[in-house]
């Protein structure tokens, strides 16, 4: 039919459906600008289909009008919300990684409300550094002589290759050329700052010898990737922190480890795999070691450089640092969950991710006995609840091979899809994310705070 299909005398006007969803008070708690704007993109997208002949027979003006109420119900109203994570990985980047300690979510609120002592020295009323409200934390913790924090991981690996190589040569190990996720690649990353990267060894194996004979006198840093978020097995050789310090001493050159995941205590205490702590690398002599404030560390979003004050220097004087800088709400969450590793046992218990990491199955168990006790009563005959055995996953660049047991809840409903509840639940208040597994909701609760089980359920009461 082309541009002459008839119906196009029908298409609504932007104010009429505008004033239609008034009427039915979907525009309710929507500005008004932006309620215009949404149902202007449905009525321009459905014009467009009768234009180019793409409307089928079911085309209607009502259902133009549908469609601008599911844009308003989608982008009209507050979209980053609070949300109740049960798919068992821990540090999920897609829902914002590490939950906040009680201590470092009072610690934003304290600062969001109004100004903050962030760079004035109190004794002297001279303007002093925002480094200061983490500095002595992370040498304490670290063991480092210096430190310095900034907006994210990628930001300190940037800035720290910048900053040690400029455009000169950078080393490092075919092995440990990874991709991080969304377009952080290491090879991108260290060309992109300037400096040319000299790769050596293989896929699998990389000896000392071969960082050795790749040293030219325009060689500016030996650098080490942790594999956070993959492991190889087989026939692979790396070469360790300390004998690459090792090779850095014997010829001048300082060597920079991205850690990454960036554990601060020794998870092997809890049972747990051995994950490279800062505190090693630290010890090995690295010059600067980078690692993350949101995956095991438990904190906020941030990126954590530590090593020798030299090397720390050259990052903050660096034109980049400004670029990277931390934010005020970042740093005192940051503060504060640094605080909880200066206690022995309180990062354990306090730090949100660390907590889930070492809660006990049994514990697990009597949480889903609970909840599936509460969820049959809330379901009634809608669904067929049992407690079976699943697992969890660190996620986020992190343990990439631990799995722990982490009972959960199987739910799957009689007369509806698993992915038609699992939508519902993600666009319910608060919304709901749980993974599917042979068509049932798979519900871990190891990801899941005592203090959400009240919501979940309700959650789950509000499908029947
Ligand atoms: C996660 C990770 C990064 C990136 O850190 P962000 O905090 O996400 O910016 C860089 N390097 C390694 C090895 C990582 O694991």
């Amino acid at each position: 039919m082309g541009s002459s299909d008839p119906r196009l005398r029908l298409l609504p006007s932007v104010e009429r459906v505008l004033s239609q969803l008034e009427s039915s008070r979907r525009l309710d708690g929507i500005p008004r600008p932006l309620g215009a704007r949404l149902v202007r993109q449905a009525v321009d997208a459905a014009r467009a289909r009768l234009i180019e002949g793409r409307a089928d027979e079911e085309w209607s003006p009502e259902q133009v009008v549908e469609d601008a109420a599911r844009l308003l119900a989608r982008y009209g109203h507050p979209s980053l919300l609070r949300t109740i994570n049960a798919t068992g990985i821990l540090i999920h980047t897609n829902l914002g990684r590490a939950p906040l300690s009680a201590a470092a979510q009072e610690a934003v609120r304290q600062v969001l409300a109004g100004y903050a002592l962030l760079e004035i020295d109190p004794e002297t009323g001279e303007r002093g550094s925002r480094q200061a409200h983490v500095e002595a934390m992370l040498l304490e913790i670290s063991g480092a002589e210096a430190a310095s924090a900034v907006n994210n991981n990628a930001g300190a690996v940037t800035l720290g290759l910048a900053a040690l190589a400029g455009d000169r040569r950078v080393i490092v190990s075919r092995g440990e050329l990874v991709e991080i996720g969304g377009s952080f690649r290491m090879p991108e990353v260290m060309t992109q700052g300037g400096a040319g990267l000299v790769e050596v060894g293989t896929t699998n194996r990389t000896h000392l010898e071969d960082y050795e004979q790749a040293i030219t006198s325009e060689t500016a840093l030996l650098l080490k990737v942790h594999r956070s978020n993959f492991t190889m097995s087989g026939f692979v050789q790396e070469v360790a922190v300390r004998d690459l310090v090792a090779l850095g001493e014997a010829r001048g050159l300082p060597v920079m480890y991205d850690l990454g995941s960036g554990a601060l205590v020794d998870l092997t205490e809890r049972g747990l795999p051995a994950e490279p702590t800062v505190q090693d690398a630290v010890a090995a002599g690295c010059a600067l070691v980078t690692f993350s404030g949101d995956k095991l560390l438990g904190g906020p979003q941030a990126g954590l450089l530590v090593g020798r004050t030299d090397a720390v220097d050259r990052c903050r004087r660096h034109p980049l640092a400004r670029a990277v800088r931390i934010g005020r709400l970042d740093l005192a969450a940051l503060a504060a969950t640094l605080r909880h590793y200066l206690t022995p046992g309180e990062a354990w218990s306090e730090i949100p991710v660390l907590r889930m990491l070492e809660v006990g199955v049994e514990e697990l168990s009597q949480r889903a006995g609970g909840l599936a006790g509460r969820l049959a009563s809330a379901l009634g005959d809608a669904a067929d609840i049992s407690v079976v055995d699943a697992e969890a996953q660190a996620g986020g660049g992190a343990l990439p091979d631990l799995s722990l047991p982490s009972p959960a809840l199987l739910v799957r409903p009689r007369a509806a899809s698993a992915d038609r509840w699992a939508a519902a639940l993600r666009r319910g208040r608060p919304p709901v994310i749980v993974r599917i597994q042979n068509d049932a909701l798979l519900v871990n609760l190891r990801t899941v705070a005592p203090d959400e089980l009240d919501a979940l359920e309700g959650a789950f009461a509000a499908l029947a």
